[in-house]
């Protein structure tokens, strides 16, 4: 999608700190961190969010994988993580491409906010 800000990133017009990558999805550090590790792991296609996924609803389980190869590349996975969806305007949900916060590195509260 031409304007979507993650699709950019995708296409490398903007750049980001890329940790993982394969034929599906991209992995990078979020701008602003809400912990030691905070990553966002995306689809590569065009999906508005969890709630827009439909038919390629697969790409999640993709997403997972790489976020758990991910945790434990960084080093969080022996004591734990957080992954997070958020969808929707009350989900919390700011950027209008599907991705996945993976969180660790500290003791993360709950509920959250
Ligand atoms: P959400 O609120 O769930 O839509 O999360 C969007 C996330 O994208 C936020 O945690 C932002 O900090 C993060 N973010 C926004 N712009 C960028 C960017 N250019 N590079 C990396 N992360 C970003």
């Amino acid at each position: 999608m031409a304007d979507c800000l993650f699709c950019r990133i995708v296409r490398r017009e903007i750049p980001a700190q890329v940790v993982s990558e394969d034929d599906q999805c991209l992995a990078f550090r979020d701008i602003a961190p809400q912990a030691p590790t905070h990553i966002l792991v995306i689809p590569k296609a065009h999906t508005a969010s969890l709630e827009a996924v439909g038919d390629a609803a697969g790409v999640v389980g993709a997403m997972a994988r790489m976020a758990q190869q991910v945790a434990r590349a960084e080093g969080v996975a022996v004591t734990g993580y957080r992954t997070v969806i958020n969808t929707g305007s009350d989900g919390g949900q700011t950027v209008g491409h599907l991705h996945l916060h993976l969180l660790g590195g500290r003791d993360l509260t709950w509920p959250p906010g």
